[in-house]
């Protein structure tokens, strides 16, 4: 980082949180002079609600931008406190990494990894367009004055004109101590954009040494913990348990006593909050036949000093918050340390926005993260990759980076938003993947890693590590295939197949089910040296395993294409449809679409 402050950048970010630190970070690695303006440095990463990254489709995208060079993949490595790949039972196409995080450790490996730019601790409070044409000029803070630049990310989260609400009080903030950004709501009042309001809500921070976790369910993280980025060798830090336990009958009661004091049931709170990370009033009130609901209590930090109840965010009054706690088993004497609270922020119609997150009326404005409507810092932090990547390159090749749905999990996250006409915030899941057989957590660096040296994103650690381990798979696939016994030799050797009289290659035994590194030495044992890793072994295992669905993919999506032209039924009911979400519904019966086409074109809508 360099800090001798001048007056113009080609690169301006706005925000230091999980969008700004990735957008600034690629806009100078690619080799753009570039300037991030936050509130405070102590906001660089810091992770406002769940101290958690990754899980189903959220862990894609880490591993994602991880392979585009990010950095979002090794602060995580650096900070985890306890490692788990979820669906561990199930395909590697619907696992997800996931890990628990020392908030503070994150916020203090965050700075050390970003090179090359220039940090303003300071408030955007207008930005300034060329007279002519709208397009982007400079930007005022409050302390340091004007900054000219030529291209602006504002990566706002939920700070722009921020309303926090706990109990009967509601104040102006962007997050639990943080001031609201107010002056620049004015910016795009003034410009006519689509400004949308959304709610998040929190639970409340309690105190380790208040909980009787001798009462609760240990949940241990991975035996052999995985790491997300590519480039990590080993983890350090000692992994930390988590522990379960659940709200009860008379948890229950007190919420619905007191649910008039709710600021989300009293009228006081109008925007939408993520349907599928309901507060505990809502749960209670949604889910009445429900008498219990699991809480997930998370270590913030390597310690345990701060324990963050996963399943129970609420706006309810602080006593009313004490209440509720005390009644569920191993909170009995609980201490709160941080109220639990709900957050109302401006977001802008992610309609206004090219596929690039370049705004369509402002040339040379980007948006990523929160502001475009969705929610989650791993949403946040691709959008801020990929606006960062195209900022920069606006002003030095003009060329535009654009990933499809096909490519990346961050292409489907960028086409699901462009769609614009969010409701609610908008989170991923795999099942919004249409691709996810190929979009795999474990070949992320084989889709991506090529086009981020071509981008100029990836380090030279990146870089040699990569094309020595692509090198290692097409050696490995070139050889397997070049290798072919009877069905008679492979049942011969333990695998059960069907004795038609077809040979098959070692590459397709590799793929089968119930296959392995063992059984393939020992039908071919001329393969039992191949000069490549245990870590390559498997990802080649995994690749012929997926290989034989990928032309079934292919096949489906050109089927859902054909079908797009079908009508829906006069009475088609979309409520009476088994096999979709809430969600799905709900957008259905809304939009009332007269074809497939149209449904599949909907805001939120998934592929299944
Ligand atoms: P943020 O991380 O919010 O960063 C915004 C940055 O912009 C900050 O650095 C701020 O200082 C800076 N900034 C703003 N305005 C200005 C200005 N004018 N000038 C200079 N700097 C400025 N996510 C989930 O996935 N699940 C949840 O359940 C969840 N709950 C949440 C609950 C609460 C109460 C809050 C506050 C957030 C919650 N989140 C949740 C959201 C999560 O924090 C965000 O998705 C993520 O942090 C968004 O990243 P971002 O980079 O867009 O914005």
């Amino acid at each position: 980082m360099f800090h001798v402050k001048q007056n113009f950048y080609e690169v301006v970010v706005l925000g230091g949180g999980h969008a700004g630190v990735e957008a600034a970070s690629a806009a100078a690695r690619i080799g753009a002079k570039t300037a991030l303006i936050t509130f405070s440095k102590n906001d660089l990463g810091a992770m406002s609600c769940n101290p958690a990254m990754g899980g189903l489709g959220k862990g894609h995208l880490i591993r994602e931008i991880d392979a585009l060079g990010g950095i979002i993949g090794k602060a995580c490595d650096m900070s985890g406190i306890q490692f788990r790949i979820l669906n561990k039972t199930k395909g590697e196409a619907v696992q997800g990494p996931r890990a628990q995080i020392d908030r503070d450790k994150y916020k203090k490996v965050i700075p050390g990894l970003l090179k090359n730019l220039t940090i303003f601790e300071d408030e955007i409070e207008e930005i300034h367009l060329e007279k002519k044409i709208k397009r982007v000029k400079a930007v005022k803070l409050r302390t340091y004055g004007n900054l000219n630049c030529q291209s602006l990310i504002v990566t706002t989260g939920t700070f722009l004109n921020g309303l926090i609400h706990c109990g009967e009080k509601s104040w102006s903030a962007g997050r639990l101590g943080a001031r609201a950004s107010t002056k620049l709501a004015n910016f795009f009042l003034e410009e006519k954009f689509v400004i949308r309001r959304l709610k998040t809500g929190t639970p409340p921070r309690l105190l380790g040494k208040s909980i009787n976790f001798r009462k609760c369910i240990e949940q241990k993280g991975d035996s052999c913990p995985v790491p997300f980025s590519f480039l990590t060798t080993g983890l350090k830090l000692k992994q930390k348990s988590c522990f379960i336990t659940k709200t009860n009958e008379s948890t229950h009661e007190i919420i619905r006593s007191n649910i008039d004091k709710s600021p989300m049931y009293n009228g006081k709170i109008k925007s939408k909050g993520p349907r599928y990370c309901p507060s505990i009033e809502d749960k209670v009130q949604r889910f009445k036949d429900r008498t219990s609901h699991q809480i997930f209590l998370e270590p913030e930090t390597k310690v345990g000093d701060v324990i963050y109840p996963n399943g129970i965010s609420t706006a309810m009054p602080p006593k009313v918050q004490k209440e509720f706690l005390r009644s569920i088993n191993g909170l009995e004497e609980v201490e709160i340390l941080k109220d639990g609270y709900a957050i109302e922020y401006d977001t802008i119609d992610s309609k206004e926005l090219k596929n690039t997150y370049e705004s369509l009326k402002v040339e040379g404005l980007y948006l990523a993260g929160q502001i475009n409507g969705s929610t989650g810092y791993e949403e946040a932090a691709g959008q801020g990759l990929l606006a960062g990547i195209n900022a920069a390159n606006k002003v030095l090749t003009k060329k535009n980076f654009i990933l499809e749905r096909s490519d990346a999990y961050l292409g489907v996250l960028t086409s699901d938003l462009m769609k614009g006409g969010l409701i609610e915030p908008y989170r991923m899941f795999t099942s919004r993947a249409e691709y996810r057989l190929t979009l795999r957590a474990d070949n992320a660096d084989y889709r991506l890693t090529d086009k981020a040296m071509k981008l100029g994103l990836a380090c030279d650690e990146r870089s040699k590590k990569w094309i020595k381990k692509k090198k290692a798979l097409e050696t490995g696939i070139e050889l397997l295939k070049k290798n072919f016994a009877t069905p008679h030799k492979i049942k011969a050797n333990g695998l059960d197949i069907n004795e038609d009289g077809k040979k098959r290659s070692a590459y397709e035994v590799l793929g089968y089910n119930k296959s392995n590194w063992d059984l393939i030495s020992l039908i071919w044992p001329n393969l039992k040296n191949l000069n490549i890793s245990e870590n390559e072994k498997e990802q080649l295992r995994i690749t012929a395993f997926y290989d034989k669905y990928v032309e079934r993919q292919t096949a489906e999506i050109k089927e859902l294409k054909k079908e797009s032209e079908l009508k829906f039924k006069k009475n088609f009911n979309a409520r009476h449809c088994a096999g979709l979400s809430n969600e799905v519904k709900d957008i259905l019966l809304k939009n009332s679409p007269k074809t497939l086409g149209e449904a599949s074109s909907l805001p939120g809508m998934t592929p299944s």
